[in-house]
């Protein structure tokens, strides 16, 4: 079974640091020793992990990809937001994380983020740990 994660976006393009919660269900489930998977069933979103000690290195990744794809450009998409959906697919849906004695096996700096890159909105990740 999965466990539903409800996010507030409060900017057009964020990144949400999601590590407490993941961390705190993996502790919930009760298992020692898996796999944690954590997915955005969303079109304009996705998950990462990178670092979370310096805020200015999402701030960065942020610029690159708004760079990389910018809002405005010769896209079709008729709901204008063709930019959000490149970003996530850029980016992708999922991660996976090892787990060990109920922890997440994250590095030291690492941290997981939602992505928004069509908000603000309401969204949902999925987290299954097995
Ligand atoms: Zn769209």
């Amino acid at each position: 079974m999965h466990r539903t994660l409800n996010v507030k976006s409060r900017s057009k393009t964020e990144f949400i640091d999601i590590t407490e919660e993941v961390r705190e269900l993996i502790k919930e489930s009760g298992i020692e020793s898996g796999i944690c998977y954590i997915y955005a069933p969303h079109t304009t979103a996705g998950i990462t992990i990178n670092e979370g000690a310096d805020p200015s290195v999402k701030r960065d990744i942020i610029a690159a990809l708004n760079k990389l794809v910018p809002f405005e450009g010769d896209y079709q998409h008729m709901e204008g937001n063709s930019a959000a959906h490149i970003k996530s697919t850029l980016v992708g849906a999922s991660q996976s994380v090892m787990v060990e004695d109920g922890k997440p096996l994250l590095g030291t700096w690492q941290s997981i983020y939602f992505c928004e890159f069509d908000g603000p909105r309401h969204r949902r990740v999925l987290v299954r740990i097995i």
